[in-house]
């Protein structure tokens, strides 16, 4: 789960990790209280999406007076964003961070981060943060450090060394880092963080560490031990078929391809996904019905499945266990009458009282591709969607 920068930041604060001082704002006039609850001018405002590039697409701007506050925040709030990272449809703005503007210091880099391949928290930072961090990361990686912190043994000084050592810090400034990152690091793993990036940190004339920017996204899974944390869910950031699915207790995961899947069981979901991939297909969702997923379940699956406008064809991959074939077919074939299908479907089905199965499924008078094994499904899953 992603969460606002005006969110990430509240938990900052809690951390003591040195923030702008602001507040968000969901109306011009709320816009206008915070600003008149602040220091002075100039001010920052910000558009609160679950997105970054909101420099790039014109959702933050600094205004050095009231009026021109009032202006920035009624063009911001309600505006369709683009970034680079929304994609072409953008998204629709419905609250702005209103924050002392940070003197433009030095922009440095400073992420933690969940690195699965070596099963370590990697901390990345750079000293040239700011809007061109992902040019600097493709051209010159080099000048971003990373260092892998083993989980069990915890951030020890020489990681705090380690990353520093490329950022150009004055001994000065240095005296303050070691505290800083150990309390993002107490954030990350108290919060099971999987992202917390600081884009960018800055340096001010004073020489302190500022985080001018918070990006944060939480581990899903364990979102059950952080009820306090629930309450930064935004429903209008999350995609409805994954937020449908959610509260169906199905686990999908939209993706970018457009051959539908439904299976039962992960390793079946991924098996599945593979042959898609190798049939030169691609799929346009990961969903798991669970090993004991009952016809009710099969037919809610269906349903989410059906409303991903971008698929083109749907692949039901089940193997009959506890969830019998027979079962499963009547689940198909009434998910089918009730839903409408627009697409071609195929099915491959093994296991349980899988005659029968396949039997409910001939006679349901439906146009069903079925398929005999994994091969030939991979085979007619190319032609399906070709
Ligand atoms: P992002 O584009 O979504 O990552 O949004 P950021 O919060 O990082 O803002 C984009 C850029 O605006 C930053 O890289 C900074 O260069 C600049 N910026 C943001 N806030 C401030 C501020 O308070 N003061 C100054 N001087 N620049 C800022
Ligand atoms: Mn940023």
């Amino acid at each position: 789960m992603k969460i606002h920068e005006y969110q990430a930041k509240e938990l900052f604060r809690r951390y003591a990790i040195p923030v702008p001082e602001g507040g968000v704002a969901a109306t011009i006039d709320e816009a206008l209280a915070v600003a008149d609850g602040l220091p002075g001018y100039p001010l920052v405002v910000k558009a609160q999406i679950h997105a970054g590039g909101r420099g790039r697409g014109g959702g933050v701007q600094l205004v050095a007076r009231r009026e021109e506050l009032r202006q920035r925040a009624g063009a911001i709030l309600g505006m369709t964003l683009i970034t680079p990272q929304t994609g072409p449809e953008g998204r629709l703005v419905r609250r702005v961070l209103v924050e002392q503007a940070a003197d433009s210091g030095r922009e440095l880099y400073l992420s933690l981060l969940v690195d699965r391949d070596s099963a370590s928290i990697v901390i990345m930072a750079g000293a040239a943060g700011g809007m061109d961090i992902e040019k600097t990361a493709a051209i010159a990686p080099e000048k971003i450090s990373r260092v892998q912190v083993n989980p069990l043994q915890g951030l020890q000084p020489h990681h705090i060394r380690q990353a520093l050592s490329g950022l150009g810090l004055t001994p000065d400034a240095m005296k303050q880092w070691p505290a800083l990152l150990a309390a993002l690091y107490r954030l990350f793993v108290e919060n099971d963080c999987l992202l917390l990036e600081i884009n960018p940190l800055v340096i001010t004339g004073a020489g302190s560490p500022l985080a001018v920017d918070a990006k944060m996204e939480l581990d899903d899974n364990a979102l059950f031990r952080h009820a306090d944390l629930l309450q930064y869910r935004d429903i209008h950031e999350d995609d409805p078929l994954e937020a449908r699915a959610r509260e169906d207790n199905l686990k999908y995961i939209r993706l970018s391809g457009n051959v539908g899947v439904m299976v039962n069981g992960a390793g079946l979901a991924m098996a599945s996904m593979d042959i898609i991939k190798k049939a030169g297909a691609a799929p346009a969702n990961f969903l798991d019905v669970g090993g004991g997923a009952s016809a009710e379940m099969v037919e809610k699956g269906f349903a989410i499945i059906s409303g991903d406008p971008h698929v083109k064809g749907i692949f039901i991959n089940i193997f009959g266990g506890i969830l019998r074939c027979d079962v499963l077919a009547s689940g198909i074939v009434a998910a089918v009458k009730r839903c409408g299908v627009a697409v071609p479907l195929l099915i491959r089905m093994e296991g349980t009282n899988v005659e029968q199965g396949r039997q409910i499924l001939a006679d349901a008078g439906l146009q069903l591709i079925t398929a005999a094994d994994m091969a030939d499904a991979a085979a007619k899953v190319a032609e399906m969607v070709a």
